[in-house]
């Protein structure tokens, strides 16, 4: 068919912009902070998916001001980072703390005990992608001490 005429048709019969794909605007999904429970300093959590049949992980884009860092935690299945903005720290149990800038993709293997937040002068943004095992994706511990971050 000729795209003048399907392009007549489908404006004739009043056609839906799709059938399965969905857009999730930018403006739906409401800002959270990051529990004190497992978050030092300010953190801020924007969702961007949930999980769903064909991609069983979740994605979030996480900002921590300066000084704000993850508790310590594992990922059952894995997770993957990417740095948006600033500067930032990662930490992997038993190994040296590391800087992570924008455009840096860092994966963490399961069950690897680690931490990331911001550096102590500067913010940092992630978007973390993270899987999901049994309905879950994160096994929480402790948190960073002010020694261990200062490290
Ligand atoms: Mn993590």
């Amino acid at each position: 068919m000729k795209p003048i005429i399907a392009a007549a048709i489908s404006l004739s019969l009043g056609m839906a912009p799709a059938a399965g794909q969905n857009i999730s605007p930018n403006g739906s999904r409401p800002s959270t902070k990051g529990p004190a429970e497992y978050f030092t300093g300010s953190v801020t959590v924007d969702p961007l998916f949930g999980a769903n049949a064909h991609m069983p992980s979740t994605g979030g884009h996480v900002t921590f001001e300066p000084g704000a860092r993850s508790a310590w935690h594992t990922h059952p299945a894995g997770q993957i980072l990417i740095v948006t903005f600033g500067t930032g720290w990662v930490q992997e149990e038993g190994y040296s703390k590391r800087e992570i800038k924008p455009g840096d993709v860092v994966w963490c293997p399961p069950g690897v005990k680690h931490w990331h937040g911001a550096t102590a002068t500067n913010s940092m943004g992630h978007i973390a992608i993270t899987n999901m095992v049994d309905g879950k994706n994160v096994e929480w511990m402790e948190k960073v001490s002010d020694e261990q971050y200062a490290k």
